[in-house]
């Protein structure tokens, strides 16, 4: 009995545009800027005047009574474009410190510039995809560069579009039916750290492809040729895509890995133990932001919490504070030791003798904390077999899917949703 649920989920994959095209996205992505600032001079002013502020709706009937007049050139690009970006606006309004969902923004929307990013449009209605390719309304059939990777058969919630470094990509947001299918048995500790990104207690080792520490000598080259341009320049402009092109890299690198570990784990396990840990509050500590921040934690965490929900499996936090890795995770021995360097990589109990990989350890403990005393099988002493290195994951720039194209591996940009819906993040 596998039982069935509603899941939102989002699938990205980038486009391949004609240059007819890539000018009509342009276009949009120009629109939809141009009405989020119009409505938010507007509600800017309904604010200033101390009168309730017009919502997106309002806002959306009085651009529609002035497109045949002030401004014609609406009628060139889908009514969606400027529709979405009032809405956004609204919800940016309703994100600030203080709206209506009390999300800690501060501070009042700001207006969006062209010389930031070319920015995103948002199409809520007259799509279609086919494996190869996805129509747009005023746009027509876009290329995709990927084949078979969009769902076909699922219903369309909303597809946006965005650029980035002269890319585009499209996201498409469908709504289905997943069948659950967990195994109540495989319980699996999970220990986070800067060199190895995850050792399991079943010691699998996912190493961390480090993508922003092995970009930081080409970025240090392109942000000092940058620095050097004069400002306005086109030269300056070139070298500012050639940073920017740097930093893809490192997130597409860095998120690929992250994908994949979330992806096997939920798939495979039915219970992950996790530490608690608080990525901001860790950043706080200098000598280790840099690597803390590379190895996206929280990410980590977040792709974990709702992959979980899609494959069945439960994720367990461990209470904060818990000793991890100063415990001894041997059956009736449980001997935490008061201190432990991090420069130490082994764990040994000055209990029971027993000696093993520290983060082994730690997800040792972590394991135990899901099971019952009878289900800790480790012996006092025991030896566990080496570490096995999860496939694909050790080296980013060679890195290969291994799960051909379905299921969650794949970049992923959630639309905001209500609170306490699924799969999202
Ligand atoms: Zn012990």
């Amino acid at each position: 009995m596998m039982p069935m649920i509603t899941i939102t989920r989002a699938y990205r994959t980038e486009f391949d545009p004609t240059s007819v095209q890539r000018d009509a996205l342009l276009r949009h992505c120009g629109t939809a800027r141009w009405a989020y600032n119009w409505g938010l001079a507007r509600k800017l002013e309904d604010r200033r005047a101390g009168r309730p502020m017009r919502s997106a709706i309002s806002l959306h009937k009085e651009l529609n009574k002035l497109k045949d007049t002030t401004f014609p050139w609406l009628r060139e690009v889908s009514k969606c474009a400027p529709q979405e970006a009032l809405r956004n606006l609204d919800r940016a309004f309703a994100n600030t410190r203080g709206g209506k969902r009390g999300r800690k923004v501060w501070g009042l929307p700001r207006f969006k510039s062209r010389k930031r990013c070319i920015g995103s449009f948002r199409i809520s209605a007259g799509t279609r995809v086919e494996p190869r390719r996805i129509r747009l309304p005023r746009i027509g059939w876009i290329r995709l560069k990927e084949r078979d990777y969009l769902p076909t058969d699922s219903h369309l919630l909303s597809v946006t579009i965005s650029e980035r470094c002269g890319r585009w990509f499209v996201s498409v947001a469908v709504r289905g039916n997943v069948t659950v299918e967990g195994e109540p048995t495989r319980v699996v500790g999970v220990d986070l750290g800067i060199r190895k990104l995850v050792t399991t207690s079943d010691n699998t080792v996912f190493n961390n492809p480090r993508a922003l520490d092995k970009a930081r000598a080409r970025l240090r080259h392109a942000q000092r040729q940058l620095a050097r341009k004069r400002r306005g320049s086109r030269n300056r402009a070139k070298a500012a895509q050639r940073v920017a092109r740097l930093y893809m890299r490192v997130a597409n690198v860095r998120r690929d890995a992250l994908h994949k570990i979330t992806t096997t784990l939920t798939r495979t396990k039915s219970v992950i133990v996790i530490e608690d840990l608080h990525p901001s509050d860790m950043l706080r500590n200098h000598r280790l932001a840099r690597s803390l921040a590379d190895a996206a934690f929280g990410e980590l965490r977040r792709q974990l919490e709702y992959k979980a929900v899609w494959h069945g499996s439960r994720i367990v936090v461990a209470p904060s504070f818990y000793p991890s890795s100063k415990r001894c995770p041997c059956a009736g021995c449980d001997t935490v030791v008061r201190q432990i360097a991090l420069s130490t990589r082994t764990f040994t109990c000055p209990a029971c003798g027993c000696s093993r990989d520290r983060d082994l350890n730690a997800a040792l403990n972590l394991r135990n904390l899901a099971v019952s005393s009878t289900d800790k099988t480790i012996a006092c002493g025991e030896s566990v077999s080496p570490p096995i290195e999860a496939a694909g994951v050790a080296e980013a720039g060679t890195a290969r899917a291994p799960f051909g194209r379905v299921g969650g591996e794949r970049p992923f940009k959630p639309l905001a949703q209500p609170r306490g819906a699924a799969a999202t993040g």
